[in-house]
């Protein structure tokens, strides 16, 4: 693969990157088209990367599908990469990422060493491709802030491309995981959204007191009687900061719930960005 991408740079080809741990659905492919547009080549990768889950999460449960992957990325991808777990990871690693403020809020405190693993296979894939671009979803917003600072301060050529969240009719985020839901809890999950668009609402109605937010959206989630809560809050949208009082710049408005042991993640950013 890193010889191939070599070959395409220096025939002057344009590559973009679509990271996934696949069972591939419109979300993803939302992403793999953006790709097709700005660039000559997209590589997709499908590896479930084990590094990115904690000892108690759904590693061996995350579903899978190649065929599907495969067949879903004919018409629109160039390359598909997808390394065995042994040619990505050595039997004895010597390194990991630590990560400072950005991995301390959000996901990162139910999630202690998810984002060091997230930035550790992506630190791999951007060695051996070398993209000029990189494409991210907004559904994992933390993971995106964290990426661009990682190819910043890392020195990584090429940029990272920001991408809207594709959502089911409902309203809820597609998901890989959101098969792993009982038809009930999948009829909860929309409240998810339902209630971010509460915030929104509060938001755009000049709302800047971030208790009196989440305090509505904790009250709205009362209705997922079968989720519970991880974390709700309001964050800067470019530090993920804590909001001052009152909210007067830039925000995303995240949460995470679990439906038995599935964790789905959703969020907004306000004002919504040209994405
Ligand atoms: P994953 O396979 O969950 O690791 O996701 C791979 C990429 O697809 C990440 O950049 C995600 O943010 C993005 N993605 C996942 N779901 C969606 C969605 N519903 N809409 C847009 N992008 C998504």
């Amino acid at each position: 693969m890193a010889e191939i991408c070599h070959y395409l740079r220096l025939e002057g080809k344009s590559i973009g990157f679509v990271p996934t741990m696949g069972f591939l659905h419109d979300g993803h492919m939302s992403l793999v088209e953006r790709a097709k547009k700005e660039n000559d080549v997209v590589v997709v990768s499908v590896f479930v990367n084990p590094a990115q889950f904690g000892p108690h999460e759904d590693f061996s449960a995350y579903p899978r599908d190649f065929k599907h992957d495969k067949a879903m990325l004919q018409k629109t991808a160039d390359y598909l990469f997808c390394p065995s777990q042994e040619s990505m990871y050595f039997p004895h690693e010597h390194f990991r990422f630590e990560i400072k403020d950005l991995a301390n809020s959000l996901c990162g405190v139910s999630r202690p060493d998810h984002f060091s693993g997230v930035v550790l296979v992506l630190s791999k894939f951007l060695h051996i491709l070398q993209p000029h671009t990189l494409y991210m979803g907004q559904k994992d917003y933390q993971q995106y802030v964290i990426v661009k600072s990682l190819m910043q301060e890392f020195f990584f050529s090429g940029k990272v491309v920001l991408c809207p969240t594709i959502r089911e009719k409902d309203g809820l985020a597609m998901s890989s995981r959101n098969i792993l839901l009982t038809r009930e809890e999948r009829k909860q999950a929309a409240f998810l959204y339902e209630s971010l668009l509460l915030a929104h609402e509060m938001l755009q109605n000049g709302g800047k007191n971030t208790t009196t937010i989440l305090e509505s959206m904790k009250k709205f989630l009362k209705k997922c009687t079968l989720a519970s809560l991880d974390y709700i809050d309001i964050r800067s949208a470019s530090t993920l900061e804590k909001m001052k009082k009152p909210i007067d710049e830039p925000v995303v408005v995240a949460l995470a719930a679990y439906f038995s042991k599935t964790r789905l993640i959703d969020n907004i950013l306000f004002p919504t960005v040209n994405i």
